[in-house]
């Protein structure tokens, strides 16, 4: 959860249709419009692989060992993947297993069908009773039938649910996880080469690691040092094998974060990894952790990217 009061509010951005992520800018990031008691703010908290696994883990705590009374989909930007009719073949089933690969969750249900969650910019699992007050930004509703329920919120409304028949699970083209033994930096230098952008550009391309997002891409490349403008194909072995290595640490480190947080997505809900613990997204302007230079903030493919001119070369 993000601490920082200052960081804006998720209530007007409810409709989804008037507000692509685009439109959120640094700026209003940075307002100290209200945020209510409770609400977090997404930018701080956009979903990557940690936070996705602790989700993934959180479903199935919910649901495994239940049977599915209802699926509702409260949405309609949720309802275009997952329509009442295929929501509907949910009642009576059960989720045998939940596993997650990239940012996709993959609930395998007792047909074989599989239920594909992705969160993208601010979707969580909140577990609780039927007889509870929905929460706000419910958008899917799972209730068992003993009388508890997952529900997916979204605050804006932008996550995907899907349901694939038996055998059909069809993903986008994804790279290899990066705390598997196939993201090696050989690996790595065959994804990148010919790629003209620059490494944090490509970081974020699922198809070259399956993963990560903003947030981790920055503090990866700090981690390893590399100054994340250099051209991607430019990484030779040392630099692309520092690279693995940080981006492993980075995300072990949240994943311990995730782990020991709130199961039930409440206020310490996993991101201790927020501005205090980064180590240098969101630090424009503050001194490196390592060599005190003031972090700075450019643009990258319509993203921030934050990093050290001192010691990221
Ligand atoms: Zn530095």
């Amino acid at each position: 959860m993000c601490h920082r009061p200052m960081h804006g509010p998720t209530t007007a951005l409810d409709a989804p249709t008037e507000t692509g992520p685009k439109r959120m800018t640094r700026g209003r990031h940075r307002q100290g419009l209200a945020r209510l008691p409770g609400e977090a703010c997404y930018l701080c908290r956009v979903p990557e692989l940690p936070e996705v696994e602790r989700g993934a883990r959180i479903l199935a705590a919910a649901a495994i060992g239940r049977t599915l009374a209802a699926a509702r989909v409260l949405h309609p930007a949720y309802r275009r993947r997952l329509p009442d009719d295929h929501a509907a073949r949910l009642a009576g089933r059960a989720i045998v297993a939940v596993a997650r690969r990239g940012k996709h969750q993959l609930a395998t249900i007792d047909d074989g069908s599989t239920l594909e969650i992705h969160f993208r910019m601010s979707g969580e699992w909140l577990v609780g009773r039927a007889a509870d007050q929905l929460p706000r930004f419910a958008r899917v509703v799972l209730d068992f039938t003993d009388g508890t329920r997952a529900v997916l919120s979204d605050s804006r409304a932008l996550g995907t649910a899907r349901l694939h028949p038996p055998d059909a699970v069809a993903l986008p083209a994804l790279g290899p996880e990066p705390l598997g033994p196939a993201f090696t930096a050989d690996a790595l230098g065959a994804a990148l080469e010919r790629r003209r952008t620059a490494i944090k550009a490509a970081l974020l391309d699922q198809r070259v690691v399956a993963g990560i997002g903003n947030i981790y891409a920055a503090e990866a490349l700090w981690l390893a040092r590399i100054d994340p403008r250099t051209p991607a194909a430019a990484l030779g072995p040392a630099r692309r094998t520092r690279l693995v290595r940080a981006i492993r640490a980075v995300l072990r480190r949240a994943q311990r974060a995730a782990s020991s947080a709130a199961p039930d997505g409440g206020p310490d809900d996993g991101r201790e990894n927020g501005p205090d613990s980064w180590r240098v997204y969101d630090r424009d302007g503050r001194p490196c952790r390592r060599c005190r230079a003031r972090i700075r903030r450019i643009t990258q493919g319509g993203r921030s990217t934050y990093y050290c001119p001192r010691c990221q070369r």
